[in-house]
């Protein structure tokens, strides 16, 4: 492995098993899970200057007003989106820097990840392709429509949160299929599973109180 993915000092295994502990203690107990947070250089999808702090368990910011997702959420969203069995193809809304599209490639066969902002879909892309994932195909455009082309999907999982959650991703989730998302207004915003047992039977667990950014309409 190159030292830049191996990291050194901040970046260092010391630094990232730390973390691991931090997740594990909060209930996140899927090994494979905390494995890949334990093996995925998380300092490589943020600007050089926040590198330091690439293995805090908190959110950063990653340019145009948005944040990489806070290791918990993303081991928290993952656990539960796989819990009932690997899906061959997953969905992610809301590519952002790429980081949790990384420890969704490393699971499952096949992900659509897509992204409204073009400039963070390019760059989450060129950070991807140098660390050789090949099996995620991306999109820029506005994810609240989902990817029909390639639905249903045995998974879904949004990380940015609609009011409401979107008709068009309810459609595209496959019978048996689950969905992570969270959803409400900022100051209230629920993370929910959604679990589709028929064509017309939804179910809906409450896993956390959480704060996203807003998911947005429309593609820049
Ligand atoms: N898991 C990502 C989260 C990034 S923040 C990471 O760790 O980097 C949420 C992302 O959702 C942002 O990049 C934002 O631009 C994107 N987003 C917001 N609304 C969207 C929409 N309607 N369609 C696609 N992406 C959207």
């Amino acid at each position: 492995m190159a030292a830049s993915t191996r990291g050194i000092g901040m970046t260092s295994a010391r630094t990232r098993e730390r973390l691991v502990l931090r997740l594990k203690e909060q209930g996140i107990n899927d090994a494979e899970v905390l494995n890949l947070i334990r093996s995925t250089p998380r300092h490589l999808f943020v600007d050089e200057a926040l590198a330091s702090r690439a293995y805090e368990d908190t959110a950063l910011p990653i340019g145009l007003g948005q944040t990489i997702s806070q290791p918990y959420i993303v081991a928290r969203m993952t656990e539960v989106l796989m819990a009932d069995g690997i899906p061959e193809k997953v969905l992610e809304v809301g590519t952002g820097c790429g980081y949790q599209t990384l420890i969704l490639a490393a699971l499952v066969p096949m992900v659509y990840s897509v992204e409204r902002l073009g400039p963070l879909q390019l760059r989450a892309r060129q950070t991807l392709n140098s660390l050789k994932v090949r099996n995620v195909r991306y999109r820029h455009a506005d994810g609240g429509w989902g990817w029909p082309q390639h639905a249903p999907y045995g998974g879904i999982l949004v990380g940015a949160a609609p009011v409401e959650v979107p008709q068009a991703l309810l459609e595209q989730l496959a019978i048996g299929g689950r969905m992570v998302i969270p959803a409400g207004r900022t100051s209230e915003q629920e993370l929910l599973l959604i679990t589709r047992r028929s064509e017309t039977d939804f179910t809906r667990k409450l896993l956390d109180r959480v704060s996203f950014v807003p998911l947005v309409e429309g593609m820049e």
